[in-house]
Parts: C-alpha cells; structure tokens; sequence
C-alpha cells in the first residue's frame, strides 16, 4: 500500500478542529501528500415573514464563506501547514465534502469524530456519512467529549 497524495481536512471549526487539523498535517508532511482544507457553510435562506420590514443583509452567505476562508487560513498557519489550499462551499457538508474528495482525486479524507456521537451510535451524523460514501479512505480522528 502506497502512502497518500492528496488528503482532504474537513474543518467544522468546532474546538477540537486544531487537534484534528494537526494529525492530518503531520500525515501530509509524513506522506508529502498536499493537503486541502474544506469547511462547508450551511445555506442562508431568507424568511419572507418580515419582508420589507426586516431584511437579512444579501449578501451574508458571501460574508461567511469569506470568514471561513479567513478563518481556514489562520488555522492552515496553527497547524503547520499554510501552503495547504483551502475550499469553502456552500450547503450539505457530508454531500459536498464527498464529492470535494472524488472531484479532486483525494485519496485520504479526515475528519473528526466524538466517539459514540461521531460513528457509531448517531445516525445521520456528518462523520458518519462521510464514512459511507467516501471515494477513497476515511480517517476519523477521535477527540474528546
Ligand atoms: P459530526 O459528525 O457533525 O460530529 O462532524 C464530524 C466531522 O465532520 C467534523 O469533525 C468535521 O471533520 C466534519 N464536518 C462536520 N461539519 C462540517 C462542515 N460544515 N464543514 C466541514 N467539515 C465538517
């Protein structure tokens, strides 16, 4: 079995992100394996119940895929890694995080997982479901609580 080429960091900015961002680094070092960072925002939609009255700012979905690159980009620096590419999209995580892995050819996806909340027992969960539809290994790095 060969080493990895192309790892993809999926990064929900949860606190333990820095702690599962760091394994995925020392991997690509190890490995020499590029490493993305992919953080997923969840769609804006906006409530017509307030129309005219109470409007959303248009455009606060670009303001967070623009915060979450910034803040991926601080996290590729903590982690070692600042040459790592990143990628925010918009939507499902688990859909779009699978198919980030296959459009680019990822060989290894990381991910975090709380233990029975992550794998096991809760069903539906996003490390769950990226473990069963990933084109190519999973590695589900276990952190606490
Ligand atoms: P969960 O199954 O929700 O506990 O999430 C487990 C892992 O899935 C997280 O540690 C991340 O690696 C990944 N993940 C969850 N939500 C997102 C998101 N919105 N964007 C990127 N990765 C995510």
């Amino acid at each position: 079995m060969g080493t990895y080429r192309n790892i993809l960091l999926a990064v929900d900015f949860s606190r333990d992100s820095e702690s599962v961002g760091q394994r995925a680094a020392a991997l690509a070092r190890e490995s020499a394996a590029a490493l993305t960072l992919i953080h997923v925002v969840a769609p804006v939609y906006q409530e017509p119940l307030y129309d005219g009255v109470l409007t959303l700012p248009l455009d606060l979905e670009a303001q967070l895929v623009e915060a979450a690159d910034r803040s991926l980009r601080d996290l590729s620096q903590r982690i070692g890694a600042p040459e790592a590419e990143r990628v925010v999209e918009v939507g499902t995580a688990k859909s779009v995080i699978v198919e980030a892995a296959r459009d680019r050819g990822a060989d290894l996806v990381v991910v975090g997982s709380h233990g029975a909340h992550g794998l096991g027992l809760l069903l539906g969960s996003t490390a769950n479901a990226i473990l069963h539809a990933a084109p190519c290994d999973v590695l589900a790095v276990r952190v606490p609580g």
